[in-house]
């Protein structure tokens, strides 16, 4: 264990605390979807957000390996145990070729949230991807990372770079609250890689330009992902992938990169998506449908272009 992991563990638990002391005065939860509507209902990721939303973190990882099941995907299950936490990652690959593009949704929340645009709604990207990719393989390798224990400070993927290495990645994103906005932002994207020049051109085939239905963002403070386990193992071209509404652009620029300042502020007004961030309020009734279409098509062109 190095003086990273040490770091990733502490803000993990910050962040834990301030979500268990923020929510513990929440409003009732919103209802929970039955496990087999979801199982039998339709693939958009809207409706798959419902797999996970509302329920604790032990039915939220059963349901994700429920639904892989249920639909004959054949997916790994990696389960790790330390001192910091305990989960399963689940691991399906799609494609060929002998290196993967890994795109990564965690299926934890952190206590008292429904977790649904953190991060439930990026688990269901990625299963409707899946369901599409069932009848026409993606052109490369491709691999799905559903992790655990994101908010442990990333735990689920340093336990799984720690055990599979990262000689076989060719980039990774890691998807954190798609379904609220009109723009995507790619972030902690510090250097131009071949990988980060492929994620900007297919954003920009799809017409989302530059600096309006695209953001690319250099290393963000506090706020992290998955990805950064694969950064600190050495992966060039790993970054987060969030939506987000254009026209709080500046507002949340001040937010991230001024976390001090706004964590004084955050009791006044925090920008969306953040306004239900690790809160009660983070439910499906928050997410626009377009907006999670607007993420998963993205993937797949990038998958096509990398
Ligand atoms: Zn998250």
């Amino acid at each position: 264990m190095g003086w990273r992991d040490v770091g990733f563990f502490l803000r993990g638990r910050l962040s834990r605390t301030i979500a268990r002391a923020v929510n513990r005065k929440a409003r009732p939860p919103a209802p929970v979807a039955p496990l087999d509507d979801v199982l039998r209902g339709p693939t958009t990721p809207l409706a798959l957000t419902r797999l996970l939303e509302g329920r604790d973190n032990a039915a939220r990882q059963a349901a994700v390996a429920r639904w892989l099941e249920a639909r004959g995907v054949p997916f790994q299950r990696h389960g790790f145990r330390t001192f910091e936490g305990a989960g399963d990652n689940f691991v399906v690959d799609v494609g060929r070729g002998a290196r993967a593009l890994v795109l990564i949704a965690h299926h934890d929340a952190v206590p008292g949230s429904p977790g649904a645009n953190d991060n439930a709604a990026a688990v269901a990207i990625l299963l409707s991807l899946l369901a599409r990719w069932a009848s026409r393989e993606p052109p490369s390798r491709v691999r799905l990372l559903f992790s655990a224990c994101e908010e442990i400070g990333y735990l689920g993927s340093r336990a799984w770079v720690r055990a599979h290495g990262v000689a076989d990645v060719r980039g990774v994103l890691s998807l954190e609250l798609p379904g609220v906005g009109d723009s995507l932002a790619v972030w902690d994207a510090v250097e131009p890689t071949p990988f980060l020049g492929a994620v900007r051109g297919a954003l920009e085939s799809l017409g989302l330009r530059a600096d309006q239905g695209h953001h690319v963002v250099g290393h963000i403070p506090i706020f992290g992902s998955d990805h950064r386990a694969f950064a600190a193992a050495g992966v060039a071209g790993a970054y987060g992938f969030t939506t987000v509404p254009a026209a709080e652009a500046d507002a949340l620029r001040q937010f991230v990169f001024h976390p001090i300042r706004s964590a004084v502020r955050a009791t006044v007004r925090r920008p969306p998506p953040f306004d239900t961030y690790h809160t009660a309020r983070d439910t499906g009734a928050t997410l626009d449908g377009a907006a999670l279409d607007r993420m998963a098509r993205a993937l797949e062109a990038v998958v096509e272009a990398a």
